[in-house]
Formats: structure tokens, sequence, C-alpha cells
């Protein structure tokens, strides 16, 4: 019984490696680009906001930013945008930091400023990871409004385990 159980877990644990060993060989650059391999990700530039929401995504899953290769803070008409196309990178997920904390209070300290940023980054997240080279990112705010729900709802939840990350 033990050994099927085991056995069971292994089968699933192949289908899992199968699909992502899949979705990289339909992507040759994505292949040979160890930032996108890296559960680790860059912020451009550094700011305490952004490294609590990371810190608290993390924890929801180690290895959230897989398949991304970096935070830019920077201005935009929306919290956060991703594009594609000539000379950009559909893996980087802009944020426009400055609006968000505006808009939640405008304390750079408080915890509402890291938990809007946190869902704002799951947003983006979402885009970066529905895209596809050939069809660019697949189904519009789609799976970006439905990553950014389920970040929130696990924040919801988890809220007394993070209680350290969003007051430090
Ligand atoms: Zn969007």
């Amino acid at each position: 019984m033990v050994l099927h159980l085991y056995y069971s877990m292994k089968i699933d644990d192949l289908y899992a490696l199968t699909s992502l060993f899949k979705k990289y060989a339909q992507n040759p650059q994505i292949q040979q680009d160890a930032e996108l391999k890296s559960p680790n990700i860059i912020v451009e530039p550094l700011n305490p906001v952004i490294s609590k929401a990371i810190k608290l995504l993390q924890r929801m899953d180690p290895n959230y930013f897989i398949g991304a290769r970096k935070i830019v803070i920077t201005m935009s008409p929306n919290y956060g945008f991703v594009q594609s196309g000539p000379g950009k990178d559909p893996a980087v997920i802009n944020i426009n930091l400055s609006r968000i904390i505006a808009e939640s209070g405008g304390n750079l300290g408080s915890p509402e400023a890291v938990l809007a940023a946190a869902t704002t980054i799951a947003h983006e997240n979402g885009h970066v990871r529905s895209y596809n080279e050939s069809q660019g990112f697949v189904g519009g705010e789609g799976p970006a409004e439905a990553e950014e729900a389920k970040v929130r709802s696990w924040i919801e939840s988890n809220m007394n385990r993070l209680q350290d990350i969003v007051h430090a």
C-alpha cells in the first residue's frame, strides 16, 4: 500500500515535469534563459514595498517568480503593465508603484501598500504566464484577473501568518 502510494506520487511528479519540459521546449529562448528559470526576481530599482510584496508572494509559492525576468518600477496610466513585440520582453513586470502607494493611503510603510503591490504584481504575473510566442498574451485580462483574485483570496485567508512581512 505504501509502495503503491509512493509510486502514484512519482507518476504525478513525472507528468508535472514532462509538461514543464514541453513548455520550455516550445520556446527555445526560454530554454536557455537562466533568469526565467530562477525562483528569484530582480527589482529595478530596489524598493522596500516591492521587496515585502515579493516576500509575501514567495511565502504563498517559493517558485512564484519562475518564468518572470524582473519587476521594473515605472510610470504608466495603469497600476502595472506587460508588453511584447520588437525590443519588448514579455517576462518583465512593470509596476506603477507611486500610483499604488497613493491610492492605498499614501503611506510607504502601510500594510495596504504592500498588499496592493502584491496583488498588482500577481495580476501582471498572470499576464506573463499567459504569454505564448505565436499568440501573445493568451486570454487577455482573463488569466491576469484570475491570478489576482487567487492571490487576493490567499492573502485574506493567510493574513495571520503574513503579519511579520506587512508590518516589518
Ligand atoms: Zn491586465
